[in-house]
């Protein structure tokens, strides 16, 4: 079976991923591979940046490789934190100080729509490569609410499953998410 290398130390991204993939591909992860290479996410989309580490990572390598690059949109707030949102409020990936920032910026908001978007991308070692793309929709409540996931998993009210992301299980909660349709819209066009 062919290799493809997660371009992630995050469990639950390559758990996902494994579920996924793991008929086609034997998925491993950047660390199994000996790699702990910190790749700078200078674009300004999240497909661009999930790009970018994904090419990044499979030319060291010299594998085939998947990325993701995800984040929240909230409407209001026209589209933030978006690209930033590991470091929404000045330090990457302090996810309880992210999660404080966004509540300050929604006092007073009545408007708490929001999606959690996902982009990713299986990069071929001969340099081509296939994207999928998806999307989660929510609103941010005004108080924390469940203890399980992750970012800002607490605050968003998921329009599908009427509970918060933090009080779903991981299973509840992949069964909707942004990265599970992204990565089923990557693997129709395999
Ligand atoms: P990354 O794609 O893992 O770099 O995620 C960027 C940031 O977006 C994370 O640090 C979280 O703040 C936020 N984020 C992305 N996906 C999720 C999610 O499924 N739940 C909660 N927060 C998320």
């Amino acid at each position: 079976m062919k290799k493809l290398v997660v371009a992630s130390g995050n469990k639950g991204k390559i758990k996902e991923i494994k579920a996924i993939l793991g008929d086609r591909y034997e998925v491993v992860s950047m660390k199994d591979e000996g790699c702990n290479l910190d790749v700078e996410e200078t674009g300004s989309t999240f497909l661009e940046n999930a790009l970018i580490k994904a090419r990044a990572i499979g030319e060291y390598l010299h594998e085939d490789v998947i990325s993701d690059d995800s984040g929240l949109m909230v409407e209001a707030l026209g589209g933030a934190p978006g690209v930033y949102s590991a470091r929404y409020a000045g330090v990457h990936g302090d996810d309880a100080l992210n999660r404080k920032t966004l509540l300050k910026n929604m006092q007073g908001v009545t408007d708490r729509r929001a999606k959690f978007v996902s982009a990713v991308v299986l990069y071929r070692q001969d340099g081509s490569f296939v994207t999928g793309e998806g999307e989660t929709l929510g609103v941010i409540i005004d108080k924390e609410r469940g203890e399980n996931g992750f970012g800002y998993d607490s605050l968003f009210l998921s329009d599908d499953l009427g509970v918060t992301f933090g009080e779903e299980s991981d299973e509840e909660k992949n069964s909707v998410s942004h990265r599970s349709r992204a990565l089923s819209d990557l693997i129709k066009k395999l």
